[in-house]
């Protein structure tokens, strides 16, 4: 049964916040519901003192926040990395609720580590962040006005978890392969199904984008990308490079 700790595995990554006091109210959501794993992409840099006005007793999880320059960097560690959006694409197939996602992201924690990635106040995640992502999480919430604050996203998802972390899940035994390995493949396959024309200026963006969400469902194990590798440098004669 997972344990409590196991939501040390948790971090939640905010790209490119634009108001301080949501970043301290984010901290002070997490420190409730046990998360400590706080990642800041581009965060702004003035206005300290309202984050941490904000952030009350949880300044802790503030000062401890890694910040990175790209959300690709950020998350390059991560097993799993799970996107946050009220947008509800027809494009998309890999969309669930908080409480859905909790019971299956707990069972997961023991041998993984987990982003949830938040966008920016005005226009949330952007296109590209988004395919970084191989799941979504949709809150649901009035038609009539869908889009909640930062923090307010950050808390209905969090309690999620941490109700399910009490809730006696079995463990999920799979460890999966890294983000950045992952990226690594789409790379692979990207050059690969252009070398043998499958893919060319006009379609290779949506396909792609296809492509990650079908790969994101099947949650790759080391393993599973080493053979996909494999088959794709068999394939087109695309060396499998160590770097990229
Ligand atoms: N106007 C923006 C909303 C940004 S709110 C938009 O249309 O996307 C800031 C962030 O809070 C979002 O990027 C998302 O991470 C989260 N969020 C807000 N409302 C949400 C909802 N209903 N479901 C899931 N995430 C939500």
């Amino acid at each position: 049964m997972p344990e409590q700790s196991s939501l040390d595995n948790v971090s939640i990554v905010l790209v490119n916040t634009k108001a301080p006091a949501n970043i301290g109210s984010v901290a002070r959501c997490m420190m409730n519901t046990g998360l400590s794993r706080l990642i800041l992409v581009r965060p702004p840099e003035d206005r300290q003192d309202d984050a941490m006005k904000l952030a009350a007793g949880a300044g802790k999880v503030l000062l401890e926040a890694k910040k990175f320059e790209t959300l690709r960097d950020a998350v390059a560690d991560h097993q799993l990395v799970i996107g946050t959006s009220r947008h509800l694409s027809r494009h998309r197939r890999n969309i669930h609720s908080p409480r859905d996602a909790a019971g299956w992201i707990i069972p997961l924690l023991g041998r993984n580590r987990i982003a949830l990635v938040f966008g920016r106040e005005v226009n949330g995640l952007e296109k590209e962040d988004l395919s970084l992502c191989h799941e979504l999480i949709a809150i649901p919430s009035s038609e009539a006005f869908p889009s909640l604050n930062l923090s307010h996203a950050v808390m209905v998802i969090a309690y999620e978890l941490f109700l399910a972390a009490h809730a006696g899940l079995p463990a999920d035994e799979r460890a999966l392969a890294r983000s950045d390995e992952i990226e690594r493949f789409f790379g692979h396959l990207q050059t690969a199904l252009r070398h043998i024309t499958f893919l060319d200026d006009a379609n290779a963006k949506h396909m792609m984008f296809s492509l990650r969400q079908l790969f994101g469902r099947a949650r790759l194990e080391p393993r599973d990308v080493k053979i996909l590798r494999g088959i794709l440098s068999a394939v087109s004669g695309t060396p499998e490079r160590k770097d990229g």
